[in-house]
């Protein structure tokens, strides 16, 4: 054991597999990725020397479906990571049964430290290196951290000039004028509210006495806030990186939202309302609220603070916000935490409404969107709901539990080639 990242993703698969006696033939296939990709990407630079990145692509499964997963620009891409991520997005698919496997795409660059062209040549060039394991129907790529909608629509444009027509359902989380799907960009905060709404649900808690604290005032954050103060629950705190705001009778969510629209890079320093106080991104965590929605970075509740959670419930809006050793004292303390495979799969699910709509060459309205993604978001976290009850254990460990078992059947079923 190296101690790497996708060695805890394999301690995860190794718990599970104990906890649904899993077959040791089919647990040996799924500890490793199907197939690894690691390409050299030289990029000419804006003042003419030419840099060489390095890039990957890892297909984790595509048992159940066409494999899926975003694509990072970072300069802490490794291969083990996308390895890890690659697996997790074969779990997440899998949490809300959409017909697909699990990849994950990255390549070794600082993009803020590079102007658009040289990352857009960097894009149309990593896109033509992975292209032969790439295609609509067997791979599809989408935006992770530091690439966007414009990143895919050039990956979009690339993959369409090789194949000499306009491949829309080549990527997702592309420009809508290129077939990406309306809903979109609130897909994630929007799971994350019906993924709430059903939680407290169950809990018979009321909306209107529910009170709720959101660490990141992002994309996820800011959508997940909005929509759960439109359905009346109170939001009383709310951080992003330059610190964040607290109100015990609940924060005005709409001023708040005209105010990020135009404040610097959108953040929420300098807010100012009556009877408001500051707080740090720590103490915010550890309010005394209903829910708590951690929606910014990978581990913020550890064993360091996670025995100090006043929370009753948290739901991950953010990727890993929990470590293994927070989780375990949470569950002492009562505290039920729905896990980011379920809780922020919103987006996986828009972008294979987009998938869909690409290949029907049919679009969809926003109503339809919204409920089909309330629909399968409900129906997953009931699913997940049932097993934590039945086998008596937490919601995470009952997500995981799903997905493997659906990946395994699925595998079983079609059997080992030839
Ligand atoms: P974003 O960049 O839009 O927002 C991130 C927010 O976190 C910002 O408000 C930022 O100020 C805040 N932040 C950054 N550093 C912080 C710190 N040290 N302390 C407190 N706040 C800090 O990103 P996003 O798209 O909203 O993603 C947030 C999380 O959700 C990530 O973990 C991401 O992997 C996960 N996620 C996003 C999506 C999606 O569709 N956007 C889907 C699934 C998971």
């Amino acid at each position: 054991m190296s101690g790497g990242i996708f060695d805890m993703a394999l301690k995860q698969l190794d718990d599970v597999a104990k906890k649904i006696n899993l077959d040791p033939n089919i647990h040996a296939v799924l500890r490793q990725p199907e197939r690894e990709l690691t390409v050299a990407v030289p990029v000419e630079m804006d003042d003419g020397h030419i840099e060489v990145f390095t890039g990957h692509r890892v297909q984790y499964s595509s048992v159940r479906g066409p494999c899926k997963g975003g694509i990072r620009y970072h300069q802490d891409v490794t291969l083990d990571e996308v390895k890890a991520l690659a697996a997790w997005m074969t779990w997440k698919c899998a949490v809300v049964n959409i017909p697909y496997g699990g990849a994950k795409g990255g390549v070794r660059c600082d993009p803020l430290k590079m102007s658009k062209e040289e990352v857009r040549r960097l894009t149309r060039r990593y896109t033509v290196m992975i292209m032969p394991i790439l295609g609509g129907r067997r791979d599809i790529p989408a935006p992770d951290v530091n690439t966007s909608a414009e990143t895919m629509g050039w990956m979009m444009d690339t993959i369409s000039m090789f194949e000499g027509r306009a491949v829309l359902e080549s990527v997702t989380g592309k420009p809508i004028e290129l077939g990406g799907s309306l809903g979109r960009r609130e897909a994630t905060g929007r799971g994350v509210m019906f993924i709430t709404l059903q939680l407290l649900k169950k809990m018979r808690c009321d909306l209107s006495e529910t009170t709720v604290a959101v660490q990141g005032y992002g994309n996820v954050g800011s959508v997940a806030a909005t929509l759960l103060y439109e359905k009346g629950c109170k939001i009383v705190g709310v951080s992003d990186v330059t610190g964040g705001f607290y109100n015990p009778k609940g924060l005005n969510i709409p001023k708040i939202n005209e105010y990020v629209k135009t404040s610097k890079n959108n953040l929420l320093e300098g807010y100012k309302e009556d009877g408001v106080e500051s707080v740090s991104n720590e103490e915010l965590l550890l309010l005394d609220v209903d829910v708590l929605i951690p929606a910014a970075l990978e581990n913020q509740i550890t064993e360091r603070n996670a025995l100090k959670i006043k929370a009753k419930f948290i739901a991950e809006g953010a990727n890993g916000p929990t470590t293994p050793e927070a989780d375990r004292i949470l569950e002492t303390n009562g505290v039920i935490v729905i896990p980011d495979v379920l809780a922020n799969a919103g987006g996986v699910v828009c972008s294979y409404f987009e998938w869909v709509q690409d290949i029907q060459a049919y679009f969809w309205d926003i109503n339809q969107i919204n409920e089909n993604l309330d629909k399968i978001m409900v129906k997953s976290f009931d699913e997940v709901w049932a097993v934590s009850k039945e086998r008596k254990v937490d919601m995470r460990t009952a997500a995981y539990m799903n997905a493997v078992t659906r990946v395994a059947n699925a595998l079983k079923q079609r059997g080992i080639f030839p």
